[in-house]
């Protein structure tokens, strides 16, 4: 029974060991236990729609919203001191917020700014017994623990008159007076006993000009007519001299406009309406520091027993927009100043993205350059590339012709002797009784196609030689083939040799040029004739032959029976220079083939299975494969 027991209890502290783990992982759970508090803020004599106030507040509400375990609603009053200076008032107001709180439990006072502690203490005594007090900016006395009291707590400042005044002597050099601005509220009377207390230290230095306790217009008009070598320093101005009721900031604004003399001031919240700069007591910041001292406490902390925080320091600080009025150069301020609203340039905000931007327009417009200037090089050496090569085709083509001179001769001797042979005939005919002239016809008819023939050789031989750019036109590939076998056939009967011609019925043009397919051909076919020289044993074969291949295209071969390709030369056999001949120029090949890839065609070598091997050229057939007009060459090897 008592095992049984201890097991419950053990298993309720996992689970509630587990369920707090959870809670503490998962806000929203969180949440669900987070207690509610009330806090009322006590505001002098503005309210929330005055900059200062509004500022405290959402500073100290920030500060609560950040709590994980308290829901803190805050109450915000305005006291209105400067409308009820009257002790009678005050206790009136202490009765009304008594009444209208009487309801709600309010678990914290923070009372704003000197003036509120006071009327918190005995709204306390009144109404709210025991309930712990936090100020907020309150002024620093000593150690920041208030004098008069050890049983409060808070977040106090420290009001930097003489630092104010030094900076203005700073940044205006020649400063000889210094004009006070105050009003007749309660805050603005605290201030300026203050700031007169400091500025006893300044007695035969500077003059002071009491421009205190006057109507507004009035104001604005003296701060228009201050001597040169003054400043304003602007304490407070909720009542105006005449009695008119005023929003501080709205009449430090009218002032700053007014003035011909730049106006300074104690607090960062005031900064942004006409002010040049000051030693500033920094409000948020101690609203927000307020908050987490409030936390504390409304979290179970006694108020007594924390230690009041004070937030010194005042750092210079400045409106960029009124240095700029005044003239005074930001390099002229004390190091570690601050500087809100500083209006940055095009220039000022975007100067990276700008240089970045510029380098990368400089960088495109280098590489496009340099591109282009790689263009133009390339062209160039391309253009002269080609004219290299045309010099190159040319010369192995006069080499050629060279080459053939022996069957060249014999192919325009060949039907000039025959033209003779006929026209003696026919000399022969006509002197017979009668004149046979059907044969006399025959034979002049055989004299005009030896004629033509003989033409067509030299015609030939004149192409072969002359130094022309390529024409392209469409050309039969039978006619190119035939006309090579021709031209060789003295050249191969002398070597004992046979070239066979087997041609493709319906074979389909191709475009090119036809002097530089004949010389492909001759190329090939002189190689060929040379190669079965080295043939000991009969027949010595060269067989040309045309064909249609599977992909469309066309195709011209020439094989022969000599000792073939040695396996260690195939992938040299198309590079330029490259011979295994004595006398030979290593060039005939490469000229080939640079000029039917320039025909969009292809040429290859292989070695046969029994014997020799066959080179076969590949062209893409009809005009519409029309190829660049180039007797350009390829470096490759084969
Ligand atoms: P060349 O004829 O001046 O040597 P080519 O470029 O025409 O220059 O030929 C290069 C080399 O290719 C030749 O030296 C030879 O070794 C080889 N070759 C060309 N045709 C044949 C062929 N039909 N059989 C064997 N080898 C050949």
């Amino acid at each position: 029974m008592r095992s049984l027991f201890m097991l419950s209890m053990l298993t309720r502290a996992v689970v509630s060991c587990i369920l707090s783990a959870y809670i503490c992982v998962h806000p929203a759970h969180a949440g669900q236990t987070r207690e509610y508090k009330n806090a009322l803020v006590l505001f002098p004599q503005e309210s929330l729609s005055a900059p200062i106030p509004r500022a405290i507040y959402f500073a100290i509400q920030s500060e609560f919203d950040k709590s994980p375990a308290l829901n803190v609603s805050l109450f915000a009053e305005n006291l209105d001191l400067y409308l009820f200076p009257d002790p009678g008032d005050k206790q009136a107001i202490n009765e009304f917020l008594g009444k209208k709180y009487a309801n709600t439990k309010i678990d914290l006072i923070i009372p704003v700014a000197p003036p509120s502690l006071d009327f918190a203490l005995s709204l306390r005594n009144s109404h709210f017994p025991e309930i712990p007090i936090v100020y907020c900016a309150e002024v620093a006395h000593g150690n920041g623990r208030l004098e008069h009291r050890s049983d409060v707590t808070g977040a106090a400042v420290t009001l930097d008159f003489a630092g104010t005044i030094e900076l203005a002597r700073t940044l205006r050099p020649g400063l000889k007076q210094v004009a006070v601005v105050a009003g007749t509220g309660a805050t603005d009377q605290y201030l300026l006993s203050r700031f007169r207390e400091a500025f006893k230290g300044y007695a035969g230095k500077l003059d002071l000009i009491d421009l205190t306790g006057r109507p507004l217009d009035d104001l604005l008009e003296q701060v228009s007519r201050l001597p040169e070598s003054s400043c304003i320093v602007f304490l407070f101005m909720r009542r105006d001299g005449s009695g008119r009721l005023l929003p501080s900031w709205d009449v430090q604004k009218q002032v700053s406009q007014a003035a011909n003399a730049p106006l300074f001031s104690l607090f960062d919240t005031a900064l942004s309406y006409g002010c040049v700069g000051g030693r500033m007591s920094q409000l948020e910041e101690v609203a927000r520091k307020t908050g987490e001292i409030a936390l504390r406490v409304l979290s179970g902390e006694s108020a007594a027993a924390i230690e009041p925080a004070v937030i010194r320091g005042n750092p210079a600080m400045f409106n960029w927009r009124e240095l700029k009025r005044w003239g005074i150069a930001e390099s002229t301020l004390p190091p570690g100043s601050i500087v809100r609203y500083k209006e940055t340039s095009h220039w000022g905000e975007y100067r990276w993205v700008i240089i970045g931007a510029l380098a990368f327009i400089c960088l495109q417009t280098l590489l496009i350059f340099l591109l282009v200037k790689s263009l133009i090089r390339r062209k160039r050496a391309e253009e002269q590339t080609s004219m290299i090569r045309q010099e190159l085709a040319h010369i192995s083509r006069v080499s050629t012709v060279g080459q053939l001179g022996h069957s060249l001769a014999h192919e325009i001797n060949q039907p000039l002797a025959a033209m003779r042979v006929n026209a003696e005939a026919a000399q022969t005919l006509l002197g017979g009784e009668p004149p046979d002239l059907e044969e006399v016809r025959a034979a002049l008819g055989d004299i005009v196609a030896d004629s033509k023939r003989a033409q067509e050789v030299v015609a030939c031989i004149r192409d072969l030689v002359k130094n022309k750019p390529p024409e392209l036109n469409p050309l039969e590939l039978n006619r190119v083939a035939s006309d090579a076998v021709q031209m060789v056939q003295v050249e191969a009967a002398s070597k004992g040799a046979a070239v066979h011609l087997e041609l493709a019925e319906d074979l389909p043009a191709v475009y090119g040029d036809h002097v530089q397919l004949q010389q492909v051909a001759l190329n090939l076919l002189l190689n060929a004739l040379e190669s079965v020289t080295e043939n000991p044993y009969p027949p010595k074969l060269v067989t040309v032959k045309t064909d249609r291949e599977a992909d469309g295209r066309v195709s011209l071969s020439v094989s022969d029976n000599g000792p073939g390709i040695e396996p260690v030369i195939v992938k040299h056999l198309f590079e330029p220079f490259f011979t295994t001949k004595p006398e030979g120029l290593g060039l005939g090949l490469s000229i080939c083939r640079s000029i039917i890839e320039a025909h969009g065609g292809s040429l290859s070598a292989d070695s046969n299975l029994e014997k020799g091997a066959t080179f076969r050229l590949h062209l893409p057939a009809g005009p519409a494969a029309k190829p660049k007009a180039s007797s350009g060459g390829s470096k490759d090897a084969g």
